[in-house]
C-alpha cells in the first residue's frame, strides 16, 4: 500500500488573535477526489495557501508523497507536481487560449516566452494535448478574455494539468458560475482528473456539487476538522448539520 499523496499533520496558522488553522490533521490518498467544506471564514482558503506555500505556518508539517514540503514556495512545489487553481480568475484575457498555455508551459520550464523561439515552438504539442483534453480545441486561437466563464475554467484547469501534476487543489472550481453550470463544469473535471489519475483536494460551498462527486469529505470549522467521512456519513452527522444550520446538506443533489 502506498502513503498518502497529501499528509497535514499539526497544522497551525495564526492572524492576530484568530486561529485561521488550529491543528489541522489531514490525509488525501491516491486518486482521491476530496472536498472540503465549512462555512465562510472556516478557514478553507487559508488551509489551501498553507499548503501551496502562500502562506507560511506557525507550526506543523505538509508532506507531499512522503517528502516534506513545508514552506516550500509555490514555484518550487509546482516543479515537485503540485498544482492549484485559484477562486479568482488568473489568465492573461490579452493572450489566446494556446498562447496562455505556451505561457504557463514555457515559464514551468524556466524558458523565455518568445513566439519565434525552438522552445516555445517545442512546447506546442504538449498544449494542443492539454488542449484538448480539457475540450477546448474549438477555442484555441481565441483571446482568453472572450471565452466564457466556463470556458476560462477549463483553460485554468489546462494551465494547472501542465505539469503533469500529481497532486491538484481547485478552490471553489464553480465560484460565479450560473448554479445550472455547475454541476456539468464539476463533472467534467471529475472525468478528467479520474481518467489522468490525479488527486485532488476541492473547496466548494455549492452542496449539490460537493456530494455529486467527492470520494469523501473533510469539514472544517473554525480552524479546526470538525468532521471526516464518505459523503453518506457527512450527511448524516449531526454536528455537520449544527454548523450548517439553516442550510440542507446534500439535499437536492443529483447523481
Ligand atoms: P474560508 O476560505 O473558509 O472562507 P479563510 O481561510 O479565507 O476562510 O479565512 C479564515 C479566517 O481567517 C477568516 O476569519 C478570515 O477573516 C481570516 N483571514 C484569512 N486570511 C487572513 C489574512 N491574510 N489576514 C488576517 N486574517 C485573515
Ligand atoms: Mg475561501
Amino acid at each position: 500500500m502506498t502513503g498518502p499523496v497529501l499528509e497535514v499533520a499539526d497544522l497551525h496558522k495564526r492572524f492576530g488573535g484568530l486561529e485561521a488553522a488550529a491543528g489541522i490533521n489531514l490525509a488525501v490518498r491516491q486518486g482521491e477526489f476530496r472536498a472540503l467544506i465549512g462555512p465562510n471564514g472556516a478557514g478553507k482558503s487559508t488551509l489551501f495557501n498553507l499548503i501551496t506555500g502562500y502562506l507560511r505556518a506557525d507550526r506543523g508539517r505538509v508532506s507531499v508523497q512522503g517528502r516534506d514540503v513545508t514552506g516550500l514556495p509555490a514555484y518550487r512545489l509546482f516543479r515537485r507536481g503540485v498544482s492549484r487553481t485559484f477562486q479568482i480568475s488568473s489568465v492573461f484575457s490579452e493572450l489566446t487560449v494556446l498562447e496562455n498555455l505556451q505561457v504557463a508551459l514555457v515559464s514551468y520550464h524556466r524558458q523565455l516566452y518568445d513566439m519565434f523561439n525552438a522552445a516555445t515552438r517545442r512546447h506546442l504539442a504538449e498544449c494542443e494535448r492539454l488542449i484538448g483534453i480539457v475540450g477546448l480545441a474549438g477555442e484555441r486561437s481565441r483571446r482568453a478574455g472572450a471565452l466564457s466563464h466556463g470556458d476560462k475554467k477549463k483553460l485554468e484547469l489546462a494551465i494547472a494539468l501542465g505539469n503533469r501534476p500529481q497532486l491538484l487543489l481547485l478552490d471553489e472550481p464553480t465560484a460565479g458560475m450560473a448554479s445550472s453550470e455547475r454541476l456539468d463544469s464539476i463533472r467534467t473535471v471529475h472525468r478528467i482528473v479520474k481518467e489522468l489519475g490525479v488527486t485532488v483536494l476541492f473547496t466548494e460551498h455549492d452542496m449539490r456539487v460537493v456530494f455529486s462527486v467527492a470520494d469523501r469529505i473533510t469539514v472544517l470549522h473554525q480552524g479546526r476538522i470538525i468532521a471526516e467521512g464518505s459523503p453518506e456519513e457527512i450527511r448524516r452527522s449531526a454536528r455537520v448539520q449544527e454548523i450548517y444550520l439553516g442550510e440542507s446538506v446534500g439535499e437536492g443533489q443529483e447523481r
